[in-house]
């Protein structure tokens, strides 16, 4: 099925004037949510055109609905430091929507969290887990809580003081939350005892828990293999492969990690890495040797980036992004807004022609513009990197059923959604001989939730 994309300069003015008037009345209700804002216009782009001319998705405010959040909890996360000190931050969880399954996203620990960076991803994750075919809906929490120069006890204490708020609005079959910036497995650890010891209940409450008490394989890798995967369907699918591409790599986080194995595993050469610092360049190639390296500098000693430089002697750029890099492909897996304009321009102009989308939402409206008018194939990160979500789904059937799978059972799920993924948005998005991976994924997205929406009745 294609997407239903009128195309005469007349249908095209009309969805420009629809655009506007819905973004004009969605920032006048969200004032100062930038990325909230950003996120919407993404999806509403692909999806006014799409609904045109289905009066029933408008009558009943489908797109409406889905922006305004089914609540905002927001709440004081008051906890002491190892000096005995006070301290005051502010916790949220955002639950986007629960039509096709109980809100699921992660919780992110961030000085730079807000409302509108929270409700963006949260919104961003209903369209991602509807792709997965898996029955979950969409939200997001997090805090304004810095967990670097914190002590391990500092970070278990705060983990504790969030928790002890947040169980009142989650369980199993209401809310499930797992980890993303700031928060892996060890604050997951910290967030399911609590909830525990509060509830006085052994349940699959939290995603992304330990192999020991209810994890599953494969979680930690999940992302990145899925962004890995999902690159090698986009090339077979113009009958090319990864073997022997030079890419480039953001982030060195879990995300990243897992990307760089699995680009290596399938034939690329991943040439860069980057922190909130900078990047290194290493033109040799980050082996399995190296990313064991920067596994341990990132994930043990939470080191920087600039130390790879010197040990390996590769090439360092303080305060710089690795986007003028010449390179095949690109793999943002940092952080959002990190692919500007003149990024996006560098990109081409090194030769990039074809983009996975690891980190949520990494490309800004322009970046994308200047991507698409040149053919380079983006697959943006509500289908990208959808494979994280996908294996804390597979975590939750796992948990109901009181079984462990094997790391191959995971992964073959892993690569059966990664696969189903790409080939919806195909479906949705093949225009002439190219696939608009962004429209496809909006439109796939959409039309699940949007269904089951309506089939529920106004509320
Ligand atoms: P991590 O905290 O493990 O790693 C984040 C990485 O990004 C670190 O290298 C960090 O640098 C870097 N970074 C953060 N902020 C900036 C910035 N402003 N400029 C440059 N670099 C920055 O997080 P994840 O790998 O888990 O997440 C990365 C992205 O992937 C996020 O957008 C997240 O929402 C998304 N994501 C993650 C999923 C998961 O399963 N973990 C699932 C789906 C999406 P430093 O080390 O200096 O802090």
């Amino acid at each position: 099925m294609a997407a239903g994309n009128a195309k005469s300069p007349a249908a095209q003015d009309n969805h420009k004037q629809a655009l506007n008037e819905f973004m004009l009345g969605l920032m006048r209700r969200n004032p100062g949510e930038g990325e909230f804002h950003q996120a919407v216009q993404e999806v509403a782009m692909d999806v006014l055109p799409f609904i045109a001319d289905k009066p029933r998705y408008q009558d009943l405010r489908i797109l409406e609905r889905l922006t305004e959040p089914d609540r905002i909890v927001t709440f004081r996360v008051c906890w002491e430091d190892d000096s005995g000190n006070v301290r005051v931050n502010r916790g949220y969880r955002i639950q986007c929507s629960n039509a096709i399954g109980p809100y699921k996203g992660g919780i992110r620990f961030h000085p730079s969290v807000n409302q509108s960076i929270l409700k963006f991803l949260a919104f961003e994750q209903t369209f991602k887990n509807s792709l997965t075919g898996l029955p979950m809906g969409g939200g997001k929490g997090g805090a304004d809580f810095n967990p670097k120069g914190k002590s391990e006890r500092e970070v278990m204490r705060f983990c504790q003081a969030f928790m002890t708020e947040l169980h009142r609005h989650i369980g199993p079959d209401t809310d499930v939350p797992a980890g993303d910036i700031g928060v892996g497995a060890a604050e997951v650890g910290y967030l399911f005892g609590q909830y525990k010891r509060l509830e006085g209940r052994y349940e699959g409450v939290l995603t992304g828990k330990g192999i020991e008490f209810g994890g599953s394989l494969i979680r930690s890798e999940a992302t990145g293999y899925g962004v890995g995967y999902m690159m090698d369907y986009m090339l077979r699918h113009i009958g090319e492969s990864l073997d022997g591409k030079t890419c480039l790599v953001s982030g060195s986080g879990n995300v990243a990690q897992y990307c760089v194995e699995k680009v290596n595993h399938l034939g690329g050469k991943v040439v860069t890495l980057s922190d909130s610092s900078g990047f290194v360049h290493d033109k040799a190639g980050i082996d399995a040797d190296k990313l064991a390296w920067v596994m341990d500098l990132k994930g043990v000693r939470r080191g920087s980036i600039a130390e790879y430089a010197k040990e390996f002697k590769a090439d360092y750029y303080e305060g710089k992004r690795p986007w003028a890099v010449p390179c095949d492909l690109a793999f943002p897996c940092a952080t959002q807004n990190e692919i500007h304009k003149m990024d996006a321009e560098a990109l081409v102009k090194g030769g990039c022609k074809a983009i996975a989308e690891g980190a949520n939402m990494p490309s800004t409206p322009d970046a994308i513009e200047v991507l698409q008018e040149a053919g380079v194939l983006l697959s943006p990160s509500k289908a990208a990197n959808a494979g994280g979500v996908a294996v804390s789904g597979l975590e939750m059937s796992q948990n109901s059923l009181r079984m462990n799978w094997t790391r191959e059972e995971v992964d073959e799920h892993l690569q059966g959604i990664m696969r189903r993924i790409h080939d919806q948005c195909v479906d949705h998005g093949e225009d002439k001989d190219q696939v608009n991976y962004l429209r496809g994924a909006n439109v796939a997205g959409f039309v699940k939730v949007a269904n089951a929406l309506m089939a529920q009745g106004v509320h």
